[in-house]
C-alpha cells in the first residue's frame, strides 16, 4: 500500500510534563534523522530510544531536548515505521518541533488517521478501529475506558466466538447432507440446533442490553431541569456546571483535537438542556398542554424537578408531578435556607419512591446528596466497566439487531419443524451480519470457510 509520511502531536494538549510528536510512514525515520543531533537514527535498532536534540535545519538552532523512540515496521501500531519524539518543554516546544517536521514536507495527520492506517494494514479489525473513533469522541473517563476495552478486541473476540458457534452448526448440517454415508458425524437434530441457536441468541440480547448503557456513556444522559419559575433551575444548572469540571478529552494522534465540555457527575455524563430549553420547559405545561409536555419530557433520560421549600405546593407543581409519572426523575426541594412552607409529606407521597433531595443552592448545601442521587439513579451506585463488553457504536447495534432478527427467524423455523437445511439459511444470515461488525467481508465463499473450519476426518 502506497502511503506518505504523517505526523501529529499525540498527547493531550495543555497539561502533562511530556508531549509526544509521532510520525508514521516510509520517511518517518529518515526525516527525523535529518533533524536529530545524537545517534544516527537510520542505523538505530527497532524499538530503541535515544537522547538528543531536535534542531531547526535552517538555522542549526536547537529547538528542544528530546528522547526519540524508533520503531520499525511491521511491529508498530500502524505497521509502518513509527518515530515518537518525547519533548519535555511544554506546548511551545512541542509545537516548534511539529512545525520543523512539517517544514520537511511531512503531512499533518487527519483525525484518526494513525488508526485508519492500523486498520488498512490489518493491524486491527473494523470494530477496533471504530472503537478508536469513539475514543476520539469519548466525553468522560468511563466512556473512554469502554472504548479502550473495545479496542482491546473484546467485542471482536465475542463476535468471533458467536460466529464460530454458528458456523459449526451450519457446517454440521452441511456435512449431514453432503456426506450421509459418513457415520462418524452425528446427525444434527432439531433439539441440538435449537440449543445452539438459543445460546447465541441469548448472547446477542445481552450485547444489545449493554448497548443502551454504552450509548448513555457516549452521548450523555439527556437531562431536563424543570420546575415553576424562580424555584432555582438556573442556579442548579450553574452549580452542576461549576462543581463538576467539564471533562475535556483530546484526540490522541492529532493536533486539531476536538475539545468538548460535558458535565460529568460521578462518572455519569449529563447533557444538560440549554438555557433556552429550560425556558421552554419552565411554563411548559401552560404553554403546550400536559399531553405535549409529556412528549418532550419523555425524550429525556433524566428529569431534575425543582420545588420551592419556601412555597406551598401549587397546582402547577402537581401538574408537573403528573407529567413526569413513570419517567426517571429526582425531586429537588430547594431554598431550605428559607422558612418551610412546603408540605414535605405530600411531596414524598407524590414522588412515589423517586429520590427526593433537599438543597440550598445559595448556600451550596445538599449538592453532594443530589450528585449521589444522580449517580445511583442510573447506575445503581457506580457503574463498573470492568466486566462488561459494551457496544456503543450505532452500526454495531444495527447489525446486532439484524442478527437477532435473522436468528429468531431460524428459531421459529426450528420450532415449526422445518428441514434444517432450510433453517440454516437464516443461521447463515446471522453469521454474515455478525461478520459485518468486525469487517469480515461476506464475500469469501461460505463454502470455503465451511470446509476449512470443519474437519472431515480424511
Ligand atoms: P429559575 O427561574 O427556576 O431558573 O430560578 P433561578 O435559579 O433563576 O433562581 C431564582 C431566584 O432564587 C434567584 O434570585 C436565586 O438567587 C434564588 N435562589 C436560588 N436558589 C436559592 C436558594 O437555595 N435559597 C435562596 N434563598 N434563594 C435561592
Ligand atoms: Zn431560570
Amino acid at each position: 500500500m502506497e502511503t506518505d509520511t504523517i505526523t501529529a502531536i499525540s498527547t493531550p494538549i495543555g497539561e502533562g510534563a511530556i508531549a509526544i510528536v509521532r510520525l508514521s510512514g516510509p520517511e518517518a525515520i529518515s526525516i527525523t534523522t535529518e533533524l536529530f543531533r545524537g545517534k544516527n537514527l537510520n542505523e538505530a535498532d527497532s524499538h530503541t530510544i535515544h537522547y538528543g536534540k531536535i534542531i531547526d535545519p535552517q538555522t542549526e538552532e536547537v529547538a528542544e531536548e528530546v528522547m526519540v523512540s524508533v520503531m520499525r515496521a511491521p511491529k508498530t501500531f500502524t505497521r509502518e515505521d513509527v518515530v515518537e519524539i518525547n519533548c519535555h518543554g511544554g506546548m511551545v516546544a512541542v509545537n516548534r518541533v511539529l512545525e520543523i517536521i512539517l517544514s520537511r514536507g511531512v503531512r499533518l495527520a487527519e483525525p484518526g488517521e494513525f488508526t485508519k492506517r492500523a486498520f488498512l494494514h490489518g493491524r486491527i479489525d473494523l470494530s477496533q478501529a471504530e472503537a478508536v473513533m469513539d475514543l476520539i469522541r469519548a466525553k468522560t473517563d468511563k466512556a473512554m475506558s469502554v472504548a479502550l476495552k473495545q479496542m482491546d478486541g473484546r467485542l471482536s473476540g465475542l463476535i468471533q466466538k458467536l460466529r464460530q458457534d454458528l458456523l459449526e452448526t451450519v457446517a454440521h448440517v452441511e456435512v449431514n447432507i453432503d456426506y450421509p454415508e459418513y457415520d462418524d458425524v452425528e446427525e444434527m437434530s432439531h433439539e441440538m440446533m435449537q440449543r445452539k441457536t438459543k445460546e447465541v441468541h441469548k448472547e446477542i440480547l445481552d450485547l444489545l442490553n449493554v448497548a443502551k448503557q454504552g450509548k448513555i456513556l457516549r452521548e450523555g444522559l439527556a437531562t431536563a431541569i424543570i420546575g415553576r419559575p424562580n424555584v432555582g433551575k438556573s442556579s442548579l444548572m450553574n452549580t452542576l456546571v461549576q462543581e463538576n469540571k467539564a471533562i475535556v478529552t483530546e484526540i490522541p494522534g492529532t493536533t486539531r483535537d476536538i475539545i468538548e465540555e460535558y458535565v460529568n457527575v460521578r462518572g455519569v455524563p449529563l447533557r444538560l438542556v440549554d438555557t433556552a430549553g429550560i425556558r421552554e420547559t419552565e411554563d411548559i405545561v401552560e404553554k403546550i398542554g400536559v399531553e405535549r409536555s409529556r412528549q418532550v419530557l419523555k425524550e429525556s433520560d433524566l428529569i431534575l424537578f425543582v420545588l420551592n421549600y419556601n412555597d406551598e405546593l401549587t397546582e402547577e407543581d402537581v401538574k408537573l408531578f403528573e407529567a413526569i409519572q413513570g419517567l426517571e426523575y429526582i425531586v429537588i426541594i430547594n431554598k431550605t435556607d428559607l422558612e418551610q412552607k412546603l408540605d414535605m409529606e405530600k411531596v414524598l407521597e407524590m414522588a412515589e419512591g423517586n429520590p427526593v433531595v433537599t438543597t440550598s443552592l445559595i448556600e451550596e448545601e445538599g449538592v453532594d446528596e443530589l450528585e449521589s442521587a444522580i449517580a445511583k439513579t442510573f447506575f445503581a451506585g457506580d457503574i463498573d466497566t470492568g466486566d462488561l463488553t459494551y457496544v456503543s457504536n450505532v452500526r454495531h447495534i444495527q447489525l446486532l439487531k439484524q442478527s437477532q432478527k435473522a436468528l429468531e427467524d431460524a428459531m421459529e423455523g426450528i420450532e415449526l419443524g422445518m428441514p434444517l437445511d432450510i433453517v440454516q439459511i437464516d443461521v447463515t444470515r446471522t453469521w454474515e451480519f455478525l461478520g459485518e461488525i468486525i469487517g469480515d467481508t461476506a464475500s469469501d465463499s461460505l463454502i470455503d470457510q465451511l470446509f476449512s473450519q470443519f474437519c472431515l476426518g480424511k
